[in-house]
């Protein structure tokens, strides 16, 4: 077997594939194995984001430490910890990967047929691989709209953006997606002034209201611009001392720099799929079935390439899928609760049905129950204000639809409902079980009662 691309997908894709005692190459046209998750997007912004809360806790304390930033911060300071992180993380890639036998090629593939693949080494000679079959999990880039000139230096996108030598004063973020949400609030927590503008009334549409406006509220709150409704007819450099950002209307913002975070693109350009017998769909992704494997039997697609959710979390499952499906090895249906990670300032999670969903399947009835986590005793020590954390119910009260959550440390107590709506849990679960105290996770339990107790009321 062959897999393309050595991100999330295809690592744990050519893992399984070893493991299931098949010989096995991984093509990174890269020098690192890892991908995007690990160079230029998941890994990175977590470890910004860890020093930006850092900052943010600091400057909150600052009567007790006067503390103020250098005004010439360089970017790489408030990442010192990523070479170390992306160190360990390399050695410990290439180690799983050379215990495990799979053979690393360094290349840029592209399909010749269905089984056989060219591999462009730098300065050598194309080499010709046959397999018998094929693993595509080339990841995604960032869309660059046609208005927005992105020059990586003063307009840049999600992949160059840690790329800047100095914080700068003031930053544009377009869109209102995860990554621009993530981006917007992260630099705001170090004092960068923030503007975000979409052409959308809220930020992060697909969450409830009510979490969207805790986020637009918190980040509002550390002293950001959050514009919605509002259409961007241009931006570009003014070539002596900022990005101008023209919208409709006759807005104009001047900034430092500019971050486009407007949606990703597959990585499919470069890869001849035509030769393979396959065409891209309307939205220029890979479609795959629910067996990952694509309209060519021999191959199969996983992660980004194929499209949403378009996270680590579910790219590296669908790898390691793709193998066993393409092995022939039993390995269930996957499952569709996949949770979703926000790692903006504050944390949103959520998993299953929101309020708004779960009113469209259920209609109006259904019942939510909440709690707040200044009102519980774990969120009034770590001074978590803007915290909640949301039950949805079926309309009886009893059955378990969906949470959702707004806090530092919503993506990982969002496991606990993740269990809860795996295993099918009545509400009542989370009263009957005993919590440590105090603990966030104690939410859970006081939303549950609120469910509880509206509950009796329509009885
Ligand atoms: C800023 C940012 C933050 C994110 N944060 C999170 C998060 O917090 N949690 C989360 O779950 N997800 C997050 N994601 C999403 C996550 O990074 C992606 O979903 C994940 O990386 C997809 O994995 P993949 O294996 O499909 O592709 P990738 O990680 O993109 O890897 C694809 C690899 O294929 C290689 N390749 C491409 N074409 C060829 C070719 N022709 N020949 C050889 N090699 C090739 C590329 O060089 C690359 O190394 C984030 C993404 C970004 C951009």
């Amino acid at each position: 077997m062959v897999v393309i691309g050595s991100g999330p997908a295809g690592q744990k894709a050519a893992i399984q594939a070893r493991n299931l005692g098949n010989t096995v190459a991984l093509i990174e046209k890269t020098r690192e194995l890892g991908g995007s998750c690990v160079h230029r997007g998941t890994i990175p912004s977590k470890t910004l984001r860890e020093n930006a809360l850092r900052v943010k806790n600091m400057r909150m304390n600052a009567e007790l430490a006067n503390f103020k930033l250098r005004e010439d911060l360089e970017l790489a300071t408030l990442i010192n910890r990523l070479e170390i992180v992306l160190h360990a993380h390399d050695k410990y890639m290439s180690k799983q990967m050379t215990r495990c036998g799979v053979e690393f090629i360094h290349g840029r593939a592209r399909f010749l047929s269905p089984t056989s693949l060219e591999v462009t080494k730098l300065r050598q000679e194309p080499e010709i691989i046959n397999c018998q079959r094929i693993v595509i999990a080339t990841g995604s880039h960032p869309r660059v709209p046609d208005n927005i000139p992105i020059d990586h230096e003063h307009l840049l996108d999600s992949d160059s953006i840690l790329s800047m030598m100095y914080l700068p004063k003031s930053l544009v973020v377009l869109g209102g997606g995860v990554i621009a949400s993530e981006y917007a609030s992260i630099f705001q927590a170090l004092g960068v002034k923030v503007t975000m503008i979409d052409k959308y009334p809220r930020p992060l549409g697909f969450l409830d209201d009510d979490l969207s406006s805790t986020f637009i509220s918190a980040f509002e709150n550390m002293g950001g611009t959050w514009l919605g409704n509002t259409n961007v007819i241009k931006a570009y450099w003014n070539g002596y001392d900022g990005v101008i950002t023209e919208c409709e209307g006759g807005l104009e913002i001047k900034s430092d720099k500019l971050l486009c975070a407007a949606g990703r693109i597959a990585n499919v350009s470069d890869l001849n799929i035509e030769e393979a017998g396959l065409q891209l769909n309307s939205r220029g992704l890979i479609t795959v079935d629910e067996h990952l494997q694509t309209q060519v039997p021999s191959i199969y697609a996983a992660g980004d390439v194929i499209g949403p959710p378009s996270l680590a979390s579910a790219s590296m499952e669908q790898g390691r899928r793709a193998s066993c499906n393409a092995l022939g090895k039993e390995c269930g249906r996957i499952h569709q609760l996949i949770p979703t990670g926000i790692y903006s300032i504050p944390e949103l999670s959520s998993v299953g049905l929101s309020e708004t969903q779960a009113k469209e399947q259920y209609g109006e009835n259904v019942i939510v129950g909440r709690s707040f986590f200044d009102e519980i005793a774990r969120g009034q020590i770590n001074d978590i204000q803007d915290g909640m954390l949301k039950i949805v119910c079926d309309p009886q009260g009893r059955k378990v639809l969906g949470v959702m959550i707004v806090a530092e440390g919503a993506t990982e107590l969002v496991h606990i409902g993740q269990m809860a709506l795996l295993n099918d849990n009545d509400v009542d679960v989370f009263v009957e079980s005993i919590f440590n105290f105090p603990t966030l996770a104690e939410a859970y339990r006081v939303a549950a009662l609120d469910v509880l107790a509206q509950r009796e009321k329509i009885q």
